[in-house]
């Protein structure tokens, strides 16, 4: 399988403002942020897409909800709100396939989301 750019990120290969790491996770800032707070929380093992989840990554999932749990703290946006999205496949626009979570906060979002 090709190495996506969140691959390169992990080991290291190219740079990125790191905002959290452990053993499984690594969160980091957007390069085009659709947000004041735009970071994405990503696991490090490769998963393309949320449809090639399986049971034993429940954990693992559980944990990134965590981490952008804390991350909205830390950020200050908690109270006022963020948005936390998964991307899965082209037509809702996904161009990483390696399965990441969308935190964004520090402005206002419509809903129905566009
Ligand atoms: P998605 O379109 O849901 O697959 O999200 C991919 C996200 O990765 C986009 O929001 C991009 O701006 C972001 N992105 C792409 N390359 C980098 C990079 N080198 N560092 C940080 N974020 C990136």
């Amino acid at each position: 399988m090709n190495e996506t750019i969140f691959t390169k990120i992990i080991n290291r290969e190219i740079p990125s403002q790191i905002v959290f790491e452990s053993e499984e996770i690594i969160a980091i800032n957007d390069i085009n942020p659709q947000a004041p707070v735009h970071i994405l929380i990503i696991p490090k093992k490769v998963i393309p897409t949320i449809n090639d989840l399986k049971p034993e990554d429940a954990e693992l999932i559980g944990k990134m909800f965590l981490v952008a749990k804390q991350i909205a703290i830390d950020k200050g946006v908690d109270k006022d709100g963020y948005r936390l999205v998964f991307n899965v496949n082209e037509g809702a626009g996904q161009t990483v396939f390696h399965i990441h979570l969308h935190l964004m906060g520090g402005r206002k979002f419509n809903w129905p989301a566009g």
